[in-house]
């Protein structure tokens, strides 16, 4: 199991350039006697690759089929990943991250179906999917066929630790602001112009960000505009985003940030060339991601807890704050927890994982299809 790890973090795979290692994976679990496809998502996400799934047939007829899944793809820096072990502990060589987000979890998949094969494991059937593009978005997911799954439910490995079970995370709105103004010429006739980042600033002066309450937060991501310093800015470009675990507190925040523009224009009406002239504001709000919120009662949180609970930990539900696939799973109908599979520091270069926490979330994973096949029996 720790040589598929160390193999696959040698493989790049940036966010739309996961090919290589779906090849590495397709070599790899063909002798399973599984099926293993690509869907179209490569293509309708302009990516190199699609989603990799994977069906392995149960030795159990009537017991539930589950769906693991970990994502493909790495963050930056990523390429080039030279692992090594020390003490126990694998890192890189702190030039890149090393890539346990997520191959931690591809690697424990893998070596899940291959103790279910070589061990005759009596278990459900299980459906696999390596999804593409997670860190840029979640784009693998969103293209996935739901109606082709099978799976009760779904077990998404792409957290720290071990003893978390995520079933809370909320909406997200992405925006994009465009502010207009008019250029010109800012030593000869500042009067005829009138300042998209003037604008703009005042009108973010005025906004709530950052933490607006235990389960909301907002924030302004980029900023951009301006051609020269004797130009009087006619153009900003601003992405902001907000997250909320309550959707009407997500919809008054969104709101509220684009009356801080609407309001403020008037206060730069001005008369050029006798017209009354005031800056334009454009907003463009897109849902990212629907909030999760999975009860004690669901089936993936049960199995989850049961098989962490066997093996020994305090397990715990977490709420947090960023969106994941199971955001998409439990958007389109699949119950879906996130589970640990021991990484850490992950998108820095200082991103480590202990193999016996490896090795755990691969026998997590394994209890999980034991408590599936006790629970149904
Ligand atoms: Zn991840």
């Amino acid at each position: 199991m720790v040589r598929t790890f160390l193999d696959l973090v040698q493989i790049d795979s940036p966010s739309k350039e996961e090919a290589e290692v779906a090849e590495y994976l397709t070599t790899a679990l063909r002798p399973l006697g599984v099926e293993i496809w690509q869907d179209d998502a490569g293509r309708k996400i302009s990516g190199k690759c699609g989603n990799l799934h994977v069906r392995m047939k149960g030795t159990l007829p009537n017991v539930p089929t589950l769906l693991f899944s970990a994502h493909l793809d790495t963050v930056m820096p990523g390429r080039g990943v030279k692992p090594h072990i020390e003490n126990g502990i694998i890192r890189s060589d702190g030039t890149t991250v090393l890539g346990a987000d997520d191959k931690s979890g591809v690697a424990a998949i893998v070596e899940m179906l291959r103790i279910v094969y070589e061990q005759k494991l009596p278990c459900g059937a299980i459906e696999v999917i390596f999804d593409v593009a997670e860190e840029v978005g979640l784009l693998g997911a969103r293209e996935i066929d739901f109606s082709s799954l099978r799976a009760k439910c779904a077990f998404v490995l792409d957290n720290e630790e071990l003893n978390r079970i995520v079933v809370r995370s909320p909406y997200a709105n992405r925006m994009l602001f465009e502010v207009e103004g008019i250029a010109a010429h800012a030593g000869m006739v500042p009067e005829r112009g009138i300042s998209a980042i003037e604008v703009a600033c005042k009108a973010i002066s005025r906004m709530r960000l950052g933490r607006l309450d235990p389960d909301s937060t907002a924030n302004i991501g980029t900023f951009e505009g301006g051609r020269a310093t004797n130009i009087v800015a006619d153009h900003v470009t601003i992405r902001a985003e907000t997250r909320s675990h309550s959707e009407e507190t997500l919809q008054r925040q969104t709101s509220h940030m684009q009356d801080c523009f609407r309001e403020i224009l008037p206060a730069f009406r001005k008369e050029i060339n006798g017209k009354t002239i005031e800056p334009k504001f454009h907003a463009t709000v897109e849902r990212e991601f629907n909030a999760m919120n999975i009860g004690p009662d669901s089936l993936p949180y049960q199995l989850a807890f049961a098989a962490g609970t066997e093996l020994g930990f305090h397990m715990e539900p977490q709420s947090i704050g960023g969106g994941t696939n199971a955001n998409i799973y439990n958007g389109s109908g699949l119950p879906a927890v996130v589970i640990g599979t021991g990484m850490k520091d992950e998108h820095t270069t200082a991103e480590h994982i202990a193999i016996a926490d490896l090795e755990m979330c691969c026998r997590f994973c394994l209890e999980i299809l034991l408590q599936n096949a006790k629970s149904a029996a």
